[in-house]
Order: C-alpha cells, then sequence, then structure tokens
C-alpha cells in the first residue's frame, strides 16, 4: 500500500512544519488528527485561523487523546522536532501504522527538482547562497526547509518551479523513505545531536548519508572533500560526484587556486570569482560557496551569475555577523555556533586576539576538542548550564571566568578586551537553557553590545 493510499494521517509535533503538512494533507482531502506535547500548542492549533479555513477536517486533540485517536489513522507524520522514541511513535509501529515524515510527505507532491543541502553546518548559509545563485540567473527559485518555509508549505499551491533548494536536517532524513534530491548536497559531518543519536557518531553520521538512499541516475553528490565522513560516503556512491575542496586542487569539482574558486567539469576549467570578493568570513564560508558553486552547476548556471551572485551576498544575521567596533574592539555574533565544530571554525576565521563568551544548553558536545584552537583565546567566559562541563574540558588550556548571563559576559568581555582585540559570541551549545532560540541569544547578545 503507498503511503498516501489511505485517509486519515496523524500530525505529531505542530510547529511550522507540522501545522504546514497538516494544511497540505487536509487540502489534498485527507483527515487529519493532530497533536503535540505542549497542551498550550494544541490549543493554539485549534483556535489558528489557517487550520480552521480548512474545516473540520483538522482535529488538534491533546496528549491523553491521542492513543486512541492514532489507532483510528493510517499513518503517522513525525515532525522533525520529535523523537522518534517518543511513545506515540513506538505505539504507531507496534501496531503496524506506517510512520513518516513532513519531508517525505511534501515530496510526494513536489514536482519540481530539488537540491537537497545538509551536513551538521552550513545548511541555512549555502541554501540562501543558492537561492542568490538561481535569482542572479533569472530562474524561478523557491528556498525552503528550516530556514523559513516547510517544503509542505510550498508545495500546497501546486504550482512548479525550476529549482526548490532544501535545507534537509538529519532529523528529517531519519524518517524518509523515497524522498529524494536531484542534487544532493553534504556540507560536513561533524559531532551534534548526540543527545538524539543516543550518543552515536555513527548513526548520526549514517542518518545523514540517507540523503543519497533513493538516488537515481540523475542524481548529482556535492560533497566536502576536505571531510572524513564526507569522503567516505563519496565512496561507496557510483553515479555522478562533484567534490568541492578549500585545500587541495582537484582534477574535477571546485576548489581555489591562486586566490581564486576555480570549476573543473566536463574537461574545462574556468575561474569563478575572486575569494577577496566574498564578504562572508572563513574557511567555512569559502566551503560553502564553493559548494553552491558546484550544486549549481549540474542546473547549467552561468557563471557571471554565480559571481554576480556571491559578490553581492552578505553574511546571514547571527552566524559570523560583525555587530559593531566599540573602542577599538570588534564583537562578532556568531549565536548560530550551536556546536563545537562551528565555534572551531568561527576561531579558525579570526586573526589577532580574541576574547570568547561560550557555554548554554550542552548537546552531548565534546568540548576538549576546543583546546587546540584557544592560543589566541585571551580569556574564555561561561554561562549557562554547560559551564561546568565547559570548565572541566578547557581547564588548562586558558583562563575561564564566569558571567551570571549573556549582558555580563559582554561586560566583561569588554573590560577584557584591548583595542584591535575581538570579542566572540560562539557558544558550541543550543541557547534554550537561557533563551527563546540562537536568534534571540544573538539579539540580546547585539544589545548588550550596543549598551557599551
Ligand atoms: P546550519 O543551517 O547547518 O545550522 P548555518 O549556515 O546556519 O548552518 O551556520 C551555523 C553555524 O555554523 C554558524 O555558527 C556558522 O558560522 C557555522 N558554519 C557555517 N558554515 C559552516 C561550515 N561549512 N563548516 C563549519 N561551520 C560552519
Amino acid at each position: 500500500m503507498g503511503l498516501l493510499d489511505t485517509k486519515s494521517f496523524f500530525v505529531l509535533g505542530l510547529g511550522k512544519s507540522g501545522m504546514a503538512v497538516a494544511r497540505l494533507l487536509a487540502g489534498k482531502g485527507y483527515e487529519i488528527v493532530a497533536s503535540d506535547d505542549d497542551a498550550d500548542v494544541v490549543r493554539s492549533a485549534r483556535d489558528a485561523r489557517d487550520l480552521t479555513e480548512l474545516g473540520d477536517r483538522i482535529e488538534p486533540v491533546t496528549m491523553d487523546l491521542a492513543p486512541a485517536a492514532l489507532d483510528k489513522c493510517g499513518c503517522l507524520v513525525v515532525s522533525p522536532g520529535v523523537p522518534l522514541e517518543h511513545p506515540l511513535v513506538r505505539r504507531a509501529r507496534q501496531t503496524g501504522i506506517t510512520v513518516t515524515g513532513e519531508l517525505e510527505i511534501a515530496f510526494r507532491f513536489c514536482s519540481s527538482p530539488i537540491i537537497g543541502v545538509t551536513g551538521t553546518n552550513g545548511k541555512s548559509t549555502v541554501v540562501s547562497l543558492l537561492g542568490e545563485v538561481f535569482t542572479a540567473a533569472g530562474r524561478r527559485v523557491v528556498v525552503a526547509g528550516n530556514i523559513g518555509t516547510p517544503l509542505s508549505a510550498v508545495v500546497e499551491t501546486g504550482g512548479s518551479c525550476d529549482v526548490v533548494v532544501l535545507e534537509v536536517s538529519s532529523f528529517q532524513l531519519d524518517t524518509i523513505s523515497k524522498f529524494k534530491a536531484r542534487v544532493a548536497v553534504l556540507l560536513n559531518v561533524t559531532v551534534d545531536h548526540l543527545d538524539r543519536y543516543e550518543e552515536s557518531f555513527e548513526k548520526y553520521a549514517s542518518s545523514k548519508a540517507r540523503i543519497l538512499d533513493n538516488a537515481d541516475d540523475e542524481t548529482v553528490f556535492v560533497f566536502n572533500d576536505e571531510d572524513a565522513v564526507c569522503r567516505r560516503i563519496a565512496k561507496g556512491y557510483q553515479g555522478a560526484k562533484i567534490p568541492f575542496s578549500s585545500s587541495r586542487e582537484l582534477d574535477v569539482g571546485v576548489y581555489a587556486r591562486e586566490g581564486t574558486i576555480v570549476r573543473s567539469w566536463k574537461g574545462t576549467t574556468e575561474p569563478v570569482l575572486a575569494i577577496e570578493d566574498f564578504s562572508p568570513i572563513g574557511i567555512h564560508n569559502l566551503e560553502n560557496a564553493m559548494a553552491s558553486v558546484a550544486a549549481a552547476t549540474p542546473f547549467e548556471v552561468d557563471v557571471a551569475s554565480i559571481k554576480l551572485a556571491l559578490e553581492n551576498y552578505r553574511p546571514l544575521s547571527h552566524r559570523m555577523e560583525p555587530v559593531k567596533i566599540v573602542d577599538g574592539v570588534t564583537y562578532i555574533n556568531d549565536s548560530k555556533a550551536t556546536n563545537v565544530d562551528a565555534t572551531v571554525k568561527s576561531l579558525r576565521s579570526i586573526d589577532g586576539v580574541v576574547v570568547l563568551i561560550l557555554g548554554g544548553l550542552d548537546k552531548s558536545g565534546d568540548f576538549g576538542l576546543l583546546r587546540e584552537h584557544l592560543d589566541h583565546v585571551k580569556r574564555v567566559i561561561l554561562i549557562g548550564d554547560a559551564k561546568e562541563k565547559i570548565r572541566k574540558a578547557l581547564t588548562g588550556s586558558c583562563r575561564i571566568l564566569d558571567a551570571g548571563d549573556l549582558e555580563e559576559a559582554v561586560r566583561e568581555a569588554a573590560r577584557i578586551a584591548k583595542a584591535g582585540d575581538t570579542v566572540l559570541l560562539a557558544p558550541a551549545c543550543a541557547s534554550f537553557d537561557m533563551f527563546e532560540n540562537y536568534a534571540q541569544r544573538g539579539e540580546v547578545f547585539r544589545a548588550a553590545v550596543n549598551a557599551l
């Protein structure tokens, strides 16, 4: 029986993508029951105009009523924020109800080719870069996924475009069955989210590899040739591949030569852009630019459009975002650095002395990996829940200071930093212990800097 050969779906998790998939399916004539662990969310879903518009086809229920309602549905759609160990998911599996995710359902209704971008870090940046690249080339492009609009909302209207550039998380890949991308991009695989993968890096890495599960003759795999896990996955993939490398020249792929991003593809080697004309800082952002060049290649986007888009690109908020220079000290907001590798990349991007603000909610991060990148760090200022764990991991490698909250951390940093230094917020942790999300954390940082 096909995934869509049922009359009713249960949607678990009523965040943005859960709401969107419920609407999509209701619009296609299915009956929907929906629930969330948070009773307030269920209540507001009941009141939400965009759901009630669809009449009585969507029924938000509280968790106490959910098991009985689930038993009457043919399929359970799990939102990416809900762990697969959730009791309702277990119940579905035990009783033979198909379990799937928002991405899979939306894919079934998507008539445009997809560029799927996954990896531990850089997804949003690359997705937004590609949006600019295709726009510059005059193509009809839609950017979707975590970065803004769920794919379900994009396909709801039924139209098509030249390309959908989609940010894909490992949690979404965990529930696919037929999903495939015309171009599958894997940026990097480093430690993150081990709190949700039973502390197993292998499990997390194999989730990422699922972006190639349904690859066919048309699929092109774009990957980072400098990342060991990406390379291993590429080795096992027999289809078309475009590697990129920030540190070596390649026979085929995208790489740097004499300060220029160069592409070698189908026997032609051509310069794309001078690296100094791309404004986001750091090698990791160079890699993001290269990934975008590579991913646009199978769509035969002309080099002039790619160049124009990359030259005009400005970093997204909260990702290595320069906030202000106060008394000669540069303040950089990298609140989106929610894991250790992103913080390592931020530290490597900065020349000169750094005062680093670290901490927040730990996701089973290995903070010891920071030790070898602290040579130019004058002081680490700790905030949040993970303080003690980070202190233990870093003791002996640098001077460490405690702050009660982010505002205090900024004031302390301003006291310690001298003209020419950089104060960097790159916490290596999630934000949910003290903030709504990384964006709010970044805004509090900005406000604290502006108040200096
Ligand atoms: P994602 O959508 O995967 O979370 P973002 O583009 O929002 O990625 O960036 C998240 C964090 O990772 C930021 O702190 C950013 O500076 C850092 N980062 C961006 N690109 C890369 C990359 N290619 N490799 C490592 N870190 C990166």
